[in-house]
């Protein structure tokens, strides 16, 4: 079923849902299995699954020199897609991404989507390689996820790479693209950033899901924005409560976003990672609290494979 319908179902109850990784290449499944288990109480109606782009390793040869791979250390998003439909009977939410995949293996990827009756995916202009100072597209691939998501839309037309006189099978797929209640990083200004988002909805994305914030405050904003600029489209909050110090500087870094000063006080004068633990699922019990009374369709959780802080904020909130 579609996320909005989901959500539309739901008659204005907050609804809970999850994202995980692939595992690591060698890792089986059952490590997945495992991160969903205790959240399943919980009902969620879909769960999602990113994708990550290659990156570069260097493999020494008995010569000594260096050979540069380009590998993907997490594959199979869309067979693990497949594996949670089957088993937990609930809709999986493979992440589509530019970075990596040429418009032809994007094309063969959504063809398979369609066949495992997958029914919704998240486009993203994907990360950089870590190697990377910047995201580089990939040649014959997109470069910004508006491009990736006139594939998709595309597609749903009937209108397949390469056989345009022809009209093919149309797909059905629900789409939603990311937003940035503090902004993309590359963007030079908020409005900048609206822009482009606004041209992702205008274009059909359907759905938008939000890169994580620590002030709902900050989330009210976006939305109240996004109602202003037109953008009517179900907003799901991201979410991830802090676990660690070390997320104090990581979580800024990697992802561009303000811890308010009375998390960051709180998480400082804690003497070790058990005590920023409590403190970080307390913060978050209370930031689900107040989404759920301003009526956020979802609360989707970035759980990293740890189901453990997720599923103490979820029975305290739901
Ligand atoms: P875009 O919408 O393409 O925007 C990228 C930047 O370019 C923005 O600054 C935007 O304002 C600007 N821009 C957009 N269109 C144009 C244009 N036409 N011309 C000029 N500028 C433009 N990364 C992964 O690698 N794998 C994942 O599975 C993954 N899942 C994610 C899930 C969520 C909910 C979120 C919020 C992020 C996720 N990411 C993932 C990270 C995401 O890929 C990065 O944040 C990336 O830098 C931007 O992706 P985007 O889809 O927002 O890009």
């Amino acid at each position: 079923m579609k996320i909005t319908e989901h959500i539309t179902n739901a008659k204005g109850k907050t609804l809970f849902s999850f994202e995980l990784l692939p595992p690591i290449k060698g890792t089986g499944i059952q490590g997945i299995y495992n991160a969903i288990d205790p959240l399943m109480e919980f009902n969620p109606p879909f769960i999602d699954v990113t994708s990550l782009r290659e990156d570069y390793v260097y493999k020494q040869h008995p010569n000594g020199l260096l050979e540069k791979l380009a590998l993907r250390k997490r594959p199979g998003t869309v067979a693990l897609c497949a594996a949670i439909m089957n088993k937990y009977k609930v809709d999986a939410v493979p992440h589509l991404i530019c970075g990596g995949f040429t418009k032809e293996e994007t094309e063969y990827a959504l063809i398979d989507l369609q066949f495992l009756g997958i029914d919704n995916v998240l486009v993203l202009r994907g990360d950089a390689r870590k190697s990377d100072s910047a995201f580089i597209p990939t040649a014959g691939g997109h470069c910004y996820a508006s491009e990736l998501l006139q594939q998709v839309t595309n597609l749903n037309n009937g209108i397949y790479l390469h056989e345009d006189t022809v009209l093919g099978d149309k797909t059905d797929f629900c789409v939603g693209v990311a937003g940035y209640p503090e902004k993309h990083f590359e963007s030079p200004n908020l409005d900048t950033d609206f822009k482009y988002l606004k041209m992702k909805v205008d274009m059909g994305a359907d759905f938008i899901v939000t890169q994580m914030f620590f002030d709902v405050s900050k989330y009210k904003a976006f939305v109240d924005k996004c109602r202003e600029h037109g953008i009517h489209v179900p907003i799901i909050p991201g979410l991830k409560p802090l676990t660690t110090k070390k997320q104090l500087i990581n979580l800024p870094k990697i992802f561009h976003l303000d811890i308010p000063l009375e998390l960051s006080e709180a998480v400082e004068a804690c003497a070790d990672d058990k005590q920023v633990k409590e403190v970080g699922i307390e913060w978050m019990i209370n930031q689900c609290k107040e989404l759920i009374k301003i009526g956020a369709p979802v609360l989707h959780f970035y759980t990293m494979g740890n189901p453990e802080p997720t599923k103490r904020i979820a029975e305290a909130v739901l």
